[in-house]
Order: C-alpha cells, then sequence, then structure tokens
C-alpha cells in the first residue's frame, strides 16, 4: 500500500531501466520496450535443469552441476544476468528504489507458481544483507522481493531465520573459490525449530557463480530444513 503513497509523492517521469520519458509507477516501473526485451531474453538460451543457469553451448546442465549435484533441488531466475534485468536489480539496490521489488516480487512468484517442482513450499527465506549494505541501503533488497512473493503465493516468510555471522568482502572481484572460501560458514539459523523438517523458498537478488545460494541451502540444510529451493531475479550465464 504504502507504494502507491509514494506514487503519488514522487511521480516517476521516465522507464526506471532506459530512461524513456513517460508515466510510470510501481505497477508499471519500466516501459513496454523494456518489458519485451525481458521477456524475450527469458527464453533466449537453454537453462540447467538444475540450477537455471543459462547455457552458452546449449545441453541441459551446467558444468558445475555435472561436477556435483547442487545442496538446493532446484534454483531459478526470471532472466538472465543482462540489460535490462541487470538494470532493474542496480536500480532497486543502489539507487535505493524500493517500490521496484513490488514488480519485480510478483515476476519471481510467476515463476515459482509455474514450476512445478517448487512444490510444496512451507516457508520463504530471504538471503540477508551484509550490515554494511543494511547501514547503507536501509533496506534488505531480498527481504522486499521476498515479501512480495509471499503474498503473491500466500506462503509465511522468515526474514530472520538466517544470519550473516561472517562479513565478507566485496564478492564482486573475487574468484569462484575466493567466494567460496569468504562465504565459508558465513550464515546460521538461530532457532533451527523454525527451520525443522520444512520445505523451504530461498530468496536472492543475483546468482552468479551461485556460491551464495549454496552456501545459505547447506547452512538451512544442516538445521533440519527437508530441502532447498532457490529463486532468483537474476542469472549468469555458464557452460
Ligand atoms: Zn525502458
Ligand atoms: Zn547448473
Amino acid at each position: 500500500m504504502q507504494n502507491f503513497f509514494m506514487d503519488i509523492l514522487f511521480p516517476q517521469n521516465e522507464c526506471c531501466v532506459c530512461r524513456e520519458a513517460g508515466r510510470y509507477n510501481t505497477r508499471h516501473p519500466w516501459c513496454n520496450q523494456c518489458q519485451e526485451k525481458m521477456d524475450n531474453l527469458r527464453t533466449a538460451m537453454p537453462t540447467c535443469d538444475y540450477c537455471g543457469k543459462y547455457l552458452l553451448n546449449g545441453g541441459s546442465r551446467c558444468e558445475e552441476c555435472q561436477a556435483e549435484k547442487p545442496p538446493f533441488y532446484i534454483a531459478r531466475a526470471v532472466g538472465p544476468y543482462e540489460e535490462p534485468y541487470r538494470i532493474a536489480i542496480k536500480v532497486l539496490k543502489f539507487l535505493g528504489r524500493r517500490q521496484l521489488g513490488y514488480c519485480m516480487g510478483i515476476m519471481m512468484a510467476e515463476v515459482v507458481r509455474e514450476e512445478p517442482l517448487f512444490w510444496p513450499i512451507n516457508l520463504i527465506v530471504p538471503v540477508p544483507s551484509s550490515k554494511a549494505s543494511m547501514k547503507q541501503r536501509g533496506f534488505n533488497q531480498t527481504e522486499v522481493l521476498g515479501q512480495q512473493i509471499g503474498k503473491c503465493l500466500k506462503l509465511p516468510i522468515n526474514a530472520e531465520a538466517l544470519r550473516r555471522i561472517k562479513e565478507t568482502p566485496s564478492q564482486r572481484e573475487c574468484t569462484r573459490e575466493e567466494r567460496e572460501r569468504n562465504l565459508w560458514r558465513a550464515f546460521e539459523v538461530k532457532d533451527k525449530s523454525k527451520i525443522r523438517g520444512k520445505s523451504i523458498l530461498l530468496v536472492d537478488d543475483v546468482y552468479t557463480t551461485g556460491s551464495t545460494s549454496r552456501e545459505c541451502s547447506r547452512t538451512l540444510l544442516d538445521a533440519g530444513a527437508e530441502r532447498v529451493g532457490v529463486i532468483v531475479w537474476a542469472i549468469g550465464t555458464g557452460y
């Protein structure tokens, strides 16, 4: 609801992705061309059966999932981590445009709703953000997305289920090995009774190497979760 007040207070005069002039709002934050681009990209390439990564050479499973089965039983994204998906998440995250979570959450919920492998789901758990980014942004973008997904799918969310216990350096320039090392035991479940026996939908914004999703899934499974599925906004490409 508060989104719609924001629309009145701060009308948007350009597409949040390509900056095309026009009238935009929470329900319609980007232009039709950007929406069309997003729709076309979704099915432009085959994806890995397990992790949902876009496969540049085709096939049905990425190299990583072939080498080792991931701890989550399925991961899926709305689209590839390319424009306009990449820009939308940046605007949400770095420009603090929380209202974008409304549309993005609806699109993520749609992917979950339409993939029977995800179901049943008992609980939504967002990936916790670092203290530094919480301080900077004042909100956790995965929680904003998770809340919207929960509303759409009528599922409870527990944003406190996972806690970050180790601050990790910026992961952007790290190799996969460095990321895994940094993230090793970076999360914990405070109250295992809230997780035990549950089929969990883990929510993250972006899946590139998948290190965060894997580590969070492992932590939830160690705490007694029955299984973990992962939904992200955008996912990288691989072989
Ligand atoms: Zn646009
Ligand atoms: Zn894979």
